[in-house]
Formats: C-alpha cells, structure tokens, sequence
C-alpha cells in the first residue's frame, strides 16, 4: 500500500470486560472478549472505517490476542506498520463496570509487546505522504521510549500535516507537573487538541476547562472539548461553537472519544468547517456508545450519514 494520509501510534491491547455491572476484579465472575482496544488502534480503526488511508504503528505478540488486532485492522483496512514480537505476549486490559458509570481496569501493558514501541518503529519513509498525525497522552505516559517514537512521528511530519492531540491521561502515578511537561511538546505541535472534562484545566492550570480551551485558542490552537452526550464544544481563535450531541442509547462509553477524534480528522480532510466537522464527529461518538467493546461501534460513513439525516436538527 502506498503511505498512508492519517499516520497513528501507540498502545495495542484487547480488552477483556465484565458482562455484569458490579463485579469487580479482585474476585471470580464472568468476563467476555477478547475486543480489540487501546486508544490510538479505535482512533485509526474507525478513520479507515470512515474511508481515509490510515496507518499505525505499535506491537503485538505473535499469539492469538495479537490476531484478533491485526484481523480487526486488516478487515477495516488499517495499514498495520509496527511489529509482531515473539517473546512478547500481547497487551491485555480487564476491565470492570460499576452502577453510577464509573470502571475500573487492569492493565497488562507495559512489560507486554504493547511496552516495548520505540523510536526505532518509525521509518521516515512511511511519513512522505502524511497529512494528519494523531497522538494521546497516555502514549506519552507509558513509556520513555513510548514517548520517543512519538516526539519522533511529529518530526517526520512533512511540511504542512496536521496533528491532534487528545490528553486522554489521568495524573494517577505521575504528578500533574510531570504530566504537563511530558504533553508539552505535543500540544506545542499540536494543531488540533481534543481534551475531556478536567484536562484542560489541568494541563493548563486554568481554573476551569473553558478558561483553559480559550488560553490554547489564544495560541492559535483548535481546541474541541468532548462533553459525552452533551456533544461538544469547539474553541479557536474568538470562536466559541457549542454543538449538541446526538440522541442514542448508550451501551458502552468506552472508546467513545477516540472514535470522536477520527470523526473530526476525517470532516476536516473532507474539507468541513469547524461546525459542520463537530457535528460529524458528534454523529461518530455517538454510534460508538451504541455497541458493547471499545471499537464494535466504530461506524461507517453511511452510519454517520443516517445518524445525522434522522436527527438534522441535532
Ligand atoms: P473516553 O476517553 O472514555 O473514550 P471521552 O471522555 O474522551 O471518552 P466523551 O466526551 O465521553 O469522550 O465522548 C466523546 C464524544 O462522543 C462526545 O463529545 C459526544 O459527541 C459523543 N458521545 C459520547 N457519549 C455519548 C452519548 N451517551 N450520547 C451521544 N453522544 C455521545
Ligand atoms: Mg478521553
């Protein structure tokens, strides 16, 4: 294949869930997956899902969890660029469902294949045709090396390429400084930046999140900020667009954000405003939810398109 328009990286993991609410993980009951999962992989799924060349690189172990990844990206049509390590086993996430919304995880990820990206990943070549470069914070997290490969893709950008930024971090073992240090380059780069409830404010140290949308504004960024069912809203330069949700039931929030992300990068290759962009990446995210698994849900642009006739007022 030729190299790919819309380049990510990062973290390659199945997941593995509850299937009750309520069970949690220190003890037996009943799990379902195999799903393929981890941030980067949904967001560049659900762009080739969505019709744009879309390439990735990470790692997998050469066993069965490692396939059910790759089958998913070759079916969808994701150009898979990273490597499959023999003693390595694949990464896996467990995770559980509470009343209230609220998850919980366990991840086996660092000291798996998924651990083990590094800057050597990268060929220059693979970037000649790039147009758009997706990166998240917990890949900038994970690892050092992790952290390499992607100040690494942002130097191999041709001139001209966009890249998004979605914080997606917690500062649960980092410090809120470190995490703001370990983003800053990326969000320097970044053209797009697609934080969620919290991670403006606290990667910006602004009071609130509005504050801290209107200081990257302010620095010539655009900035999306998700607001799950509510929609989104849409900060650049003096503009402030709030863009409502879509109306769906939702099964599974997970990967709601990522596929969000995907949405927004395809209606701005297509050429969107930023409104009509927002809109479509609302449509996305809202499909996302509607399916049990982080990726099951990732739609095609027919889907989007029927979401959006049915519900034009949204
Ligand atoms: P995560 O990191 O858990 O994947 P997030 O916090 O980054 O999620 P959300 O704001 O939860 O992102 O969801 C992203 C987008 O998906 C929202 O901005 C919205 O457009 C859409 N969305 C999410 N949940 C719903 C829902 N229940 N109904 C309709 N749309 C939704
Ligand atoms: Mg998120």
């Amino acid at each position: 294949m030729n190299p790919p328009e819309v380049i990510s990286l990062g973290n390659m993991l199945v997941e593995i869930m509850r299937v009750n609410l309520d069970e949690p993980l220190d003890r037996p009951g009943t799990f379902v997956g195999p799903f393929p999962s981890g941030d980067t992989p949904i967001y560049i799924d659900t762009v080739a899902r969505l019709g744009r060349s879309a390439g990735f690189i990470g790692a997998v172990g050469a066993d069965d969890f490692g396939r059910c990844l790759l089958d998913r990206f070759a079916r969808d049509g994701v150009d898979f660029a990273g490597r499959v390590l023999p003693d390595h086993t694949t990464g896996v996430a467990f995770v559980a469902y509470f009343s209230g919304g609220s998850r919980k995880f366990i991840f086996h990820w660092r000291h798996a294949a998924a651990g083990q990206l590094g800057p050597e990943y990268l060929d220059p070549d693979y970037f000649r045709a790039a147009r758009w470069l997706h990166l998240t914070g917990c890949n900038l997290a994970v690892t050092e090396r992790s952290r390499e490969a992607c100040y690494r893709a942002m130097a191999l950008l041709p001139a001209g390429a966009q890249v998004s930024f979605d914080p997606n971090i917690r500062p649960e073992v980092l410090s809120v400084e470190e995490v703001r240090a370990l983003c800053r380059p990326a969000i320097e780069r970044a053209d797009v930046i697609l934080p969620s409830l919290g991670e403006a404010a606290m990667l910006t140290g602004a009071a609130t999140d509005e504050e801290g949308c209107r200081l990257w504004a302010a620095q010539g960024k655009t900035v999306v900020l998700k607001q799950g069912p509510a929609g989104c809203r849409v900060f650049h330069g003096p503009e402030d667009l709030s863009v409502p949700g879509f109306r769906v039931e939702e099964v599974d929030p997970t990967g709601a954000g990522d596929c969000f992300c995907a949405g927004f990068t395809v209606a701005i290759l297509d050429g969107l405003g930023l409104r009509e962009a927002a809109r479509f990446a609302n449509a996305v995210g809202a499909l996302a939810v509607t399916r049990k698994g982080p990726m099951e849900g990732a739609p095609t642009r027919e889907e989007v398109r029927a979401l959006m006739a049915a519900q034009g007022g949204a």
